[in-house]
């Protein structure tokens, strides 16, 4: 028998990404039929977005939602607000679609949402599909999800001003002031709506996880131990893209480059598909790799004010590399290699010239840094970002974080003390031991019979049911 999937990502490539690499196990393992509908937004045009859907096998089918008008949001406003509204803006031409489909092919066995897809729960009642979510977080965010409406109880103060460090169950003790960007400020809405949306967690029928047990027990523990956790939880990764089909020219050129330098000997610098730095933090970052000495693959973007300021298109906005301090790119020439806006994060890390990542600390980011074997620097930017940090350093040990100063920026000197240690030093040596060591768990956790693989082929089985 065969299930038909409908799948209905929220915008930004780090839910994407995962979505579609989902959807292939999926296939690998059960006769299923997938359906992609895809909200955007006027004038959001993400070119690799495009590139991901267009290399995508045939039995998974793409349905763009008619454009939603975001034009009446403040510029500044949270960028959870617009990933928010432009799925709330989808809900009538989602439900007209699904009404479609319903009536002209197999009526949908599941629907599978991201996080921010919980509010559609309550829009497509009424279709009687079971709704599922993938979770493009660790096991640590999703307790922290669940965690979130009994932390506002129990704390009428704002997260950061909590004394003492928060104990989510099972996981390593954090700071209020590391926990999600959008919970630090009651009084934006942005809260209110985590609160709500965290809430309609316990509505769908599963939650899949992209992490493995073995990178997160305690935490995974919890969530089948704890009753504040009601939907069955599936550990189903780390599910990470195979690689792109078509590589650009500057992908091309990065692995060349790569191909030019000795084993674990380059940092690789990015802030995954939407972190941007401000003019001052580029200085900063650019003078501090100088300064280190150290070879370095940097993928750059224009500067910004906000640190997610390309969250919605990926692309950097000016002269790619107008805005370095004057004469940076003839000094580093030899050891230093930019490239504008995107670059081939997996097949860069998986390259054996790779000794170390400069994060911004995407979960995407993470799992394909520890499937590949490479110890990282954790430099957070926001969304759940801190968190995730925390879990690397304090929890897995397998990564420095930079330290702020009282200005809001990491300093050059900083930033060549964290590097030249990774990848020249002891502390980075034994870092790399222990992320080699996640390596091979998940290695095992993906391969046959392992815990990812029946998780993944359990939730398919109800699917196809
Ligand atoms: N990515 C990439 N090339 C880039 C930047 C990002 O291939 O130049 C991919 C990266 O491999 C990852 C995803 O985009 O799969 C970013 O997801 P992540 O969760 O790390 O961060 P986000 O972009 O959502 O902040």
């Amino acid at each position: 028998m065969e299930g038909h999937i409908v799948i209905f990502p929220s915008p930004g490539m780090g839910h994407l990404i995962p979505l579609v690499e989902l959807a292939q196990r999926l296939l690998d393992h059960r006769r299923l039929f997938i359906t992609f509908i895809i909200p955007t937004a006027v004038g959001a045009t993400i070119i690799p977005q495009n590139d991901i859907l267009n290399a995508m096998p045939e039995n998974i089918s793409t349905i763009f939602l008619p454009p939603v008008d975001l034009n009446d949001i403040p510029d500044d406003a949270a960028i959870e607000t617009r990933i928010a509204l432009t799925m709330s803006r989808s809900f009538p031409s989602l439900r007209q679609t699904l009404a479609e489909l319903t009536r002209t092919s197999k009526k949908p066995s599941a629907l599978v949402v991201d996080l921010f897809g919980t509010p559609s729960f309550e829009t497509i009642k009424d279709f009687d599909i079971p709704a599922y979510i993938f979770c493009t977080v660790s096991a640590m965010s999703l307790v922290s999800i669940f965690q979130t409406p009994i932390l506002d109880k129990m704390y009428a103060c704002e997260l950061r001003d909590i004394l003492e460090p928060v104990t989510l169950p099972g996981c390593v003790p954090v700071h209020g002031s590391d926990m999600s960007e959008p919970l630090q400020d009651k009084k934006n809405e942005v809260y209110n709506h985590m609160i709500h949306s965290s809430k309609l967690f316990s509505l769908s029928k599963g939650i899949l996880i992209n992490s493995f047990f073995e990178l997160e027990p305690g935490a995974f523990k919890a969530l089948e131990e704890g009753d504040w956790c009601k939907p069955d939880v599936y550990s189903v990764g780390p599910l990470i893209r195979s690689g792109s089909r078509n590589q650009t020219n500057d992908g091309i050129e990065c692995l060349k480059w790569l191909d030019k330098h000795p084993v674990a000997s380059v940092l690789f610098v990015s802030f995954g598909s939407g972190g941007t730095l401000s003019q001052e933090q580029i200085n900063e970052l650019a003078f501090g790799l100088e300064q280190s000495g150290q070879r370095f693959l940097w993928v750059i973007k224009s500067p910004h004010r906000k640190s997610n300021a390309s969250y919605f298109n990926a692309q950097s906005h000016l002269n790619p590399f107008g805005f370095l301090p004057d004469g940076f790119l003839e000094r580093v020439k030899d050891r230093g290699l930019l490239v504008s806006s995107w670059a081939p994060q997996v097949e860069i890390l998986g390259h054996g010239s790779t000794g170390g990542f400069l994060t911004h600390c995407g979960w995407n980011s993470i799992l394909e840094s520890v499937v590949n074997g490479v110890p990282m620097i954790a430099w957070p930017l926001f969304a759940e970002q801190r968190m995730n940090a925390v879990l690397l350093t304090d929890g897995l040990g397998v990564a420095y974080r930079v330290k702020v100063d009282e200005n809001g920026l990491v300093g050059r000197d900083e930033i060549d003390k964290c590097v030249k240690n990774l990848i020249a030093g002891e502390d980075g040596r034994k870092m790399r031991l222990k992320v080699s060591e996640l390596k091979d768990l998940a290695a095992l956790a993906t391969s046959q019979d392992s815990s990812s693989t029946k998780s993944l082929l359990n939730v398919a089985q109800k699917w196809v049911e």
